[in-house]
This record gives structure tokens, C-alpha cells and sequence, in this order.
């Protein structure tokens, strides 16, 4: 497909600093790929006439930029919105959400799954990284929906099915995709012996491919992991070997000076939660000194079971009001900086550097258009702050992904969503028969 957005406010995210270099102009999109940017009317037109059978859209005014990167969810846990709240994270596991996932069938995940990827889409995050149970059934609701994905395949002791189940059924699938890629996710040190987080580095190695796991989430892994290790979460999982510029480490709420200078030096991307830290009162993660310090943070909105959206608007302004509140600086992650988290450093964290999260030529396609024609868009003093600090998810319009529509005039092309609903309910419904 070939596209041509006119009348828009670009912006690409291109710029190092916060000297965001937003300009009124065109881009156009060719295939899998965005092949024209231009500020110039002329060369726009040159463009429009060397693609005959161009569709053009019009973008009212709105702002066209890279799709948001949301680095850590388990998008089944839709299933599980607003089932187990006001708790403490080992209780809610132990006691709730565990026992409802042992329930779900590979076609309820498949489910909860496309319910994530239809919330995701039609807030404009096109790009998610996955942890979670039977990633095979992830990968067909992903595919279905057309968003772009990195699925671990998760474990943890008590659940192993990912090294000869998961896995290989999961690579299999994404031999043939362009958008869907296959890693691996050990649960967390306090769920993962040493053998089995061993096991999980050799598994990446031998397939080559990218890892994630839960690190330093809360006080009571501190200590748990503290009293079986001496040592802290960092340290532990350094000392086996998984720290590497191929992990994102979702949380890192608490960590020690030496734990911040081995990330930075392991070249770790830091997925930062933090609507799910507070909900679970984890704590706030040093997202200012890490940034500052030079290691690639990036945000998720973790799991729906405990946000409970998937909005990443709404994460990206808790990630900045929290990191202004805990060092009591309100120049902490300033707007720009924090549109680079969920744009720029989600591309490199999910190997995607330079490629993804700009709006450059040659860049992959997944681009969003937000509807600025409403009164919390205006004034525009500065276009930066507002997307920042005003956007919300209902002002995407059109989402774009890998050169191909998934989102037109706020509606998903490829969901039924009533289906969908009704689907959901279903499932809840029988797992609550069997409790
Ligand atoms: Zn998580």
C-alpha cells in the first residue's frame, strides 16, 4: 500500500534533545516502509505524482508520529482486569492470579490476548513486548490484530513447558513473520532456580534470541532473594549470566548504586512500570538517576491485572509526575525525554534501533495520527508538552503498522469487538464456575 499524509503536524523523534524538530509537512509510506518526509509542498507533489495510485489522507491538523512501544505486558491478563485489586504482589500471585491461570485454555489466552492488542491499537501503541504462558496463542491474536510484537515465552519452576513446548512452536511461527519475533522470559530470580535462569541464557544463546524478566519489583523479592543469595536481584541474575544489552528488565525499583552501574555497564534496557508500581505500592523506580546515568529506560504498562489499562498516555504521564514528585525536581523527565522512552529507546530496546520509533525515511511504517481538534489540545504553546502531558488514547484517529492501516477513524479494521466482549465474558464466566 502507498500512503501520502498531508496537513499534519510532524513529529518524528529524530532529534537527540529536547529541540523536538516538529514541522508542518508531509510523509509518505511505500510498503513496509516510510519513503518520503518532507516540509516542502513541491516535493510532496513531485512525490504524489510519481505514485499514481497513492491514497492520500488527510490529517486534519492532527500530529503523525512513531507508534508508542509498550516493553513490558502480559496481555492475556485482560482476562484478569479488575479481578484481583488492593493487594500486596505476593498475595495477589499466590492466592488469585496464579489459580485463575491455571484454568485458561491456549484459546482463552489467545482471547485475552487480542483484547490487549485491540486496547493497544486503539490507543496508538503499536509495538509490545509480551511475557506470558503459551505465547504460540499470543502470536495468533497478534498476527490477527497487525500490531507489532517481541512474545517471551514465560517460566518459571513450576512451569517449564517453555523450553520444549512454548518455545519451539512460538519460533516456528514467527519463522514467517516480519512483525512477530520469539524471546524468552524467566519469571523472576525468586520464581526461577539458578539452574533453570542457567538453562534460559543457554536457550537464548542456542536460538539467538532477546530475554525478559521482572528485576528488583519489590521489597519482598529484595529480601527473599537477599536470604537465598546474599545478594541483590541484580547482582544475582548478573552472576548467571543474563544481563546483557538483549534484556529488558521490567521494574528495577529498588536498586543499589552498584545495581545501577551494572546495568548501565551491561547495557540492559529498563522497562519502567509505574501506574503498576504504585498500584501495587512496589515503589518508584530511579528512572532519573538510571536515565541520567545513561541506561535505556523505556515503559510498559505491565499486565492489566494491575494498572488496570493498557494505556500508554496514561503510563507516560505517571512516568514523569512520579519521577518529579520522588526527586523533588519538576525538570525530571521532561517532555521530550519522555516521549523518547515510549518511542526512540522502546525501538532499541526491542532491537529495533534507528529502525522504529522515528519518523525518518527508510524507517519501518508504524506511525500514529492524534486528533487535535479538541479543547485539551489547545493552545498550542508547544506541540512537545502536549502530546506528552495532553494526549489521551481516544484522540488516535489512525494507526499504522508495517506500512498497513490497523486503525481508521478510531476504528479497528481487523476486530469484531462485540465478538470479543462476549468471548471474554464467556471465559470469565466458566473459570468463575469452577472456583
Ligand atoms: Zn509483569
Amino acid at each position: 500500500m502507498t500512503l501520502l499524509f498531508e496537513n499534519c503536524t510532524v513529529l518524528p523523534m529524530t532529534a537527540e534533545r529536547s529541540e523536538a524538530n516538529c514541522f508542518t509537512g508531509w510523509v509518505g509510506v511505500e510498503g513496509r516502509r516510510i519513503a518520503l518526509v518532507t516540509a516542502e509542498a513541491s516535493e510532496a507533489e513531485r512525490w504524489r505524482k510519481e505514485h499514481p495510485d497513492v491514497r492520500v489522507v488527510d490529517g486534519c491538523g492532527g500530529v503523525l508520529m512513531p507508534g508508542l512501544v509498550n516493553t513490558h505486558c502480559h496481555m492475556a491478563m485482560t482476562l484478569e482486569r479488575s479481578y484481583a485489586d488492593d493487594m500486596a504482589l505476593m498475595t495477589w500471585l499466590n492466592d488469585c492470579i496464579w489459580p485463575f491461570e491455571s484454568h485458561l485454555t491456549d484459546d482463552d489466552i489467545r482471547t485475552g490476548a487480542l483484547l490487549g492488542a485491540a486496547e493497544m491499537l486503539l490507543g496508538g501503541t503499536t509495538s509490545v513486548v509480551d511475557m506470558y504462558w503459551s505465547e504460540e496463542a499470543v502470536f495468533d491474536a497478534v498476527e490477527e490484530s497487525g500490531m507489532r510484537a517481541l512474545l517471551c515465552c514465560s517460566y518459571l519452576d513450576s512451569r517449564l513447558e517453555a523450553f520444549d513446548r512454548d518455545l519451539p512452536a512460538l519460533l516456528e511461527k514467527c519463522a514467517g513473520s516480519t512483525r512477530i519475533r520469539a524471546g524468552l522470559a524467566p519469571h523472576a530470580a525468586y520464581t526461577c532456580s539458578t539452574e533453570n535462569l542457567r538453562r534460559g541464557v543457554a536457550a537464548c544463546e542456542r536460538y539467538d534470541i532477546p530475554m525478559t524478566t521482572h528485576i528488583s519489583e519489590t521489597l519482598d523479592e529484595q529480601r527473599i532473594i537477599g536470604e537465598r543469595y546474599g545478594m541483590s536481584p541484580v547482582a544475582c541474575l548478573d552472576s548467571l549470566g543474563l544481563l546483557n544489552d538483549r534484556l529488558i528488565a521490567a521494574h528495577c525499583v529498588h536498586l543499589s548504586d552498584d545495581d545501577r552501574r551494572i546495568l548501565r555497564e551491561r547495557g540492559v534496557h529498563v522497562a519502567h512500570c509505574p501506574t503498576s508500581n504504585m498500584k501495587i505500592s512496589s515503589g518508584i523506580a530511579p528512572i532519573e538517576r538510571l536515565r541520567t546515568e545513561g541506561v535505556n529506560c523505556t515503559v510498559g504498562t505491565d499486565g492489566p491485572s494491575s494498572n488496570n489499562d493498557l494505556d500508554m498516555w496514561e503510563e507516560l504521564r505517571n512516568a514523569s509526575f512520579l519521577q518529579k514528585v520522588a526527586t523533588m525536581d519538576p525538570c525530571a523527565v521532561p517532555a521530550y525525554e519522555l516521549l523518547r522512552m515510549a518511542t526512540v529507546n522502546g525501538a532499541a530496546a526491542i532491537g529495533h534501533a534507528g529502525e522504529l520509533g522515528v519518523v525518518r525515511e527508510g524507517a519501518l511504517a508504524d506511525l500514529v495520527l492524534l486528533d487535535t481538534r479538541k479543547p485539551h489540545w489547545h493552545p498550542r504553546h508547544d506541540v512537545v508538552a502536549n502530546v506528552a502531558y495532553c494526549a489521551k488514547a481516544a484522540d488516535v484517529t489512525m494507526v499504522v503498522v508495517d506500512g498497513e492501516p490497523v486503525v481508521e477513524e478510531g476504528r479497528l479494521l481487523h476486530a469484531d469487538l462485540p465478538a470479543l466482549f462476549e468471548k471474554s465474558e464467556t471465559i470469565v464466566r466458566r473459570i468463575a464456575a469452577l472456583r
